[in-house]
């Protein structure tokens, strides 16, 4: 009788189980019922297909998506697990035999479609099948609130009412305390246990840059941190997402669009390239990411800033589920708060909604401005305490602050003396004494704020304003194109009553807090990259994939191909101790890994 631990080294080929992924795996291969709260990456599927390996019968697994079910089986496969889809891309005699094999006991494991599973025909199939256990997985989806609510998940109730004595395990990444309480009392979980992992992804690193020319400064982002690797881009339109990847292309980034605006099938092959390939970009709308379990994504950038903090960590979660390091990447401005602000105004909801979405917009400009370490500040808003990580732009190099108040009574003023009508641009033109048409055509040149602001540049100006607008202190106008209004704490400022500090948007990166931790890595991102046994392996990979059909992570993921690199294991037995590598793989690849690495 094999141990769980013995199944993760000899299947999965890793040699410890993570956080709480053992406790998990015991309590629910004894029969207990588990929810299950992880953050993406986490390690959430282990936790149903150990105990599905260890339970007799075989576990049927409710997923909503059906590239994420097909991508789990091809990775069980390749691990010598017995396992199969069931879904609405089958057609109906493979479906039939699929139906069969589950009922003759062939599987370990079966992904069915949620709507499958409630169908009555399917019920009866259970009735007649020995089933190890439910694994209901995105278990969130049965949140009416949420937004990936599916109706289907509500009747998965069935499931304890009919079998009362298989254990269920329901898994989710989504955090808040609503969402959880909702998939307890619908699932009918009350008895279940409930395991919270912290939401902390430490090999995440978050950078949040003041916008001057986006688009360059994302462009000087990939090729300085992430050459060739694969990445998402995230804007706000559909035509911006057409722009920015025509125009990485031109610049030799390979790029793909993807949004809902797309033909069905230029998006399916858009993604597949994405997943498939490696150090492909693609440069989307929210229309992409869920389900995409691509674990090698290394970097996430945001061109425009998302609606929440819930939003921002949900699309930058998608980076690094591999474990090894990736970046969030963010260039905000302050024409994407005005923007955000303007898109709530003009929502049809009503006053509630709007100010519960003014007050997350709030909370993530807070982030965005904030001169503390950002893993502490997002943590702290899904109620998690942390301390300063290290690994944050905020933590390598701490920004300056500095004492804005005689600067933002400067450019108040400015806003009440050219009468609340106009937005930054022009502002800036009069602070620094720009002699532009404009400035002539109202006069402007003859009040007593034209040019008291010369001491600052452009840009120093645009970070002010941002940041009043983000503070509070002005108003930007969604009726009269972003004009600034002063608000009431604005005109403390003016009376003196209130000093500002403004946080110094950095420059370049200063090296001096930094150098040892930002040059190990560069120089790692160096080595991997340049290394020749590396880049054979990666070849040796790709071409395997394409043989086989599945995505290259489903052969071996970048952390197996580095720890390869690294060991340069000379026999079975010395690639057996490298984590990834399990036994049907050892039997499979094993003599093809020995003849690159005798090559190299
Ligand atoms: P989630 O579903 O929580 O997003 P996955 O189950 O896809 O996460 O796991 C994320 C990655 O971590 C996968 O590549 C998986 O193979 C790897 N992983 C999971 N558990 C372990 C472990 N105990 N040791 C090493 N790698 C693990
Ligand atoms: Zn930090």
């Amino acid at each position: 009788m094999p141990t769980a631990h013995s199944l993760l080294n000899s299947v999965f080929g890793y040699p410890a189980f993570r956080g709480a992924q053992a406790e998990i795996v015991e309590h629910v291969t004894t029969g207990g019922d588990a929810l299950v709260l992880m953050p993406t990456g986490g390690g959430k599927s282990l936790c149903f297909q150990i105990p599905a390996l260890l339970r007799d019968g075989c576990a049927v697994v409710v997923s909503p998506l059906i590239a994420l079910m097909q991508d789990q089986v091809a990775a069980l496969t390749e691990a010598g697990v017995s396992a199969a889809v069931l879904n609405s891309s089958l057609d109906s005699a493979t479906a039939y035999r699929t139906e069969r094999d589950f009922t003759d006991g062939k599987f370990d494991l079966l992904y069915v479609a949620p709507e499958r599973l409630v169908t009555p025909r399917f019920q009866e199939l259970l009735r007649r099948t020995r089933v190890a256990l439910f694994a209901i997985d995105e278990a969130h989806c049965v949140s009416q609130w949420g937004h990936d609510f599916r109706p289907e998940y509500i009747q998965l109730s069935v499931l304890h009412e009919q079998f009362p004595n298989v254990p269920r395990i329901a898994l989710t990444a989504t955090a808040d305390e609503l969402t959880r309480a909702e998939i307890i009392t619908r699932l009918q979980l009350e008895t279940a246990r409930v395991f919270i992992s912290s939401f902390d992804r430490p090999n995440i690193r978050y950078t949040i840059v003041g916008k001057n020319s986006a688009r360059d400064q994302l462009l000087h982002f990939i090729r300085t941190r992430h050459p060739a690797q694969s990445g998402i881009v995230y804007c706000l339109s559909r035509k911006k997402v057409d722009e920015t990847a025509a125009w990485l292309c031109a610049q030799g980034v390979p790029a793909l669009p993807y949004h809902a605006g797309l033909e069905q099938n230029v998006r399916a092959l858009h993604q597949r390239r994405f997943v498939n390939e490696d150090g492909v970009t693609m440069v989307a709308t929210i229309a992409f990411g869920m389900g995409i379990d691509k674990p090698d994504v290394r970097y996430v950038a945001h061109l425009d800033l998302p609606k929440s903090i819930e939003a921002y960590y949900q699309e930058t979660g998608r980076a690094g589920r591999d474990g090894l390091p990736a970046d969030a990447w963010m260039a905000y401005g302050l024409g994407d708060v005005v923007q955000q602000r303007r898109m709530i105004d003009e929502s049809e909801a009503d006053e509630t909604f709007k100010r519960v979405s003014y007050g997350k917009l709030e909370a993530l400009v807070g982030l965005a401005e904030s001169a503390g370490c950002r893993r502490v500040r997002l943590l702290a808003y899904f109620g998690e305490h942390a301390t300063p990580c290290g690994n944050c732009d905020n933590c390598l190099n701490p920004p300056r602050v500095w004492d804005g108040t005689e600067a933002a009574q400067k450019a108040l003023s400015c806003v009440y003396r050219t009468g609340q009508r106009f937005g930054a641009g022009h502002l800036i033109d009069v602070l620094r004494g720009n002699d532009t048409e404009r400035v002539q055509r109202f006069g402007h040149d003859r009040l007593p704020t034209f040019r008291v602001g010369a001491d600052l540049s452009d840009k120093q100006w645009r970070a002010v304003y941002r940041q009043l607008v983000a503070l509070g202190h002005l108003h930007a106008d969604a009726e009269a194109y972003g004009a600034f209004k002063l608000t009431e704490s604005a005109r403390a400022i003016l009376k003196g009553e209130i000093n500002v500090s403004f946080r110094e948007d950095a420059e370049q990166p200063r090296t001096r807090h930094s150098r040892s931790k930002k040059a190990d890595f560069v120089a790692s991102l160096g080595n991997s990259s340049s290394d020749p046994l590396l880049q054979a392996l990666r070849e040796w990979r790709r071409s395997t994939a394409l043989e086989h059909g599945v995505p290259a992570y489903v052969v071996f993921h970048d952390s197996t191909l580095e720890a390869i690199a690294a060991a340069r294991p000379q026999s079975t037995h010395e690639l057996r101790g490298i984590s990834g590598i399990g036994e049907k793989k050892l039997e499979r690849y094993g003599q093809a890994l020995l003849s690159v690495l005798g090559q190299n």
